[in-house]
């Protein structure tokens, strides 16, 4: 099985723990959804794609659908504010507040 490397959102730079500012690494099915927040402190994270060139700098890379994640059991939160997110799908609170 693949191992994902996964990092903080840059957009979520007040919040996280140790474990996702510095980096983290998962074993995962190819085929499995990623992570969406970290499994220490929940703070949102996304897949760090490792690439001997960097051709996509800026660009937006795309991740899997949320029907995919929902169906995954995933819960998903956007930036609905600062420090402020809402729920798209899942359990949980409808918004976390940090
Ligand atoms: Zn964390």
């Amino acid at each position: 099985m693949p191992t994902y490397t996964y990092q903080r959102v840059p957009e979520a730079a007040e919040h996280g723990c140790e474990h996702c500012v510095a980096g983290f690494e998962e074993v995962q099915p190819m085929k499995a959804a990623p992570l969406a927040a970290c499994p220490k402190c929940g703070a949102p994270v996304q897949r760090v794609i490792h690439a001997p060139m960097l051709g996509n700098i800026g660009g937006k890379l795309k991740g899997p659908s949320a029907s995919s994640m929902e169906a995954a059991g995933f819960t998903r939160f956007s930036r609905s504010g600062k420090g402020t997110y809402r729920k798209d799908f899942g359990t949980g609170p409808k918004e976390l507040g940090f």
